[in-house]
């Protein structure tokens, strides 16, 4: 199997060109993509080309997803695997687009065995196994989130069972380091939510160890140097895990 996918996955690469101009108006909005160097762009436009050989894209609602949206989405979920591969995103193909946030049906049964039903409107949710959903709205229109590095971070998340922050982590990687780093910073963040204090960071993060992972991960991105600033262990961490240094490229460029 590992051969075959090698070989396909070549033949995609001789075979399809990312058109510059799509390419282009699809990351003018993503200075953490414009930012990257010549030779991380050049990986990551490779990497969008696997990821829309292997992945399917399908609209809902209406919505009719064009090859700029394509691009903007895998460009975007790429670049947390810039250093990792594709192979991180295995197990699952959909992507589908709603035009705005989507409401889905939540149920819980409590200690008392009593059935709790509720709507939820989100902007995006990675279904274990399944795919990723995503409110197109809020990944092309919302300065404040990024959905799609979001989304995209519970996956990885999710590869080592239920979501709970601590994504698989590399050999050489001390699993208690990074839990020091993960607690001491979550703990700290929802002390700050507690206390009605500003965050930087969408409180929402404050809900749950795996949804401060999944903020975490989008600032780390779009936001590096701040998040260095404010979280200096958890971004040595995560610059472990991602094998990336966001905020030295930044400086690289100076
Ligand atoms: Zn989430």
């Amino acid at each position: 199997m590992g051969w075959f996918r090698n070989w396909r996955r070549k033949r995609i690469l001789q075979r399809h060109r990312l058109d510059d101009d799509t390419w282009n108006s699809a990351v003018r909005a993503f200075r953490f993509i414009r930012n990257l160097s010549g030779e991380e762009t050049k990986k990551l436009k490779n990497l969008v080309l696997l990821f829309l050989a292997e992945k399917e894209f399908s609209g809902a609602h209406g919505v009719e997803v064009t090859d700029r949206m394509r691009v903007a989405i895998a460009a975007q979920a790429c670049l947390p695997i810039l250093e990792l591969g594709l192979d991180w995103y295995a197990g699952w193909t959909g992507i589908v687009l709603y035009p705005g946030d989507f409401r889905v049906r939540r149920s819980e049964m409590d200690e008392d065995g009593v059935l709790h039903e509720w709507d939820d409107e989100l902007a995006g949710e990675a279904m274990p196994g399944g795919p990723v959903i995503l409110s197109w709205d809020a990944a092309a229109h919302d300065p404040a989130i990024n959905v799609v590095i979001h989304e995209f971070a519970h996956k990885l998340d999710m590869l080592s069972g239920a979501p709970n922050g601590v994504p698989p982590l590399h050999a050489g990687m001390d699993r208690r380091a990074w839990l020091a780093a993960l607690n001491a910073a979550y703990e700290g963040f929802c002390d700050a939510v507690d206390r009605g204090r500003d965050t930087w960071l969408d409180p929402y993060a404050a809900e749950h160890r795996s949804e401060f992972f999944a903020v975490l991960s989008e600032a780390f991105f779009t936001d590096p140097q701040e998040t260095k600033r404010r979280y200096p262990d958890l971004y040595d961490e995560f610059a472990l895990f991602y094998r990336q240094d966001p905020a030295g490229r930044l400086k690289n460029q100076r």
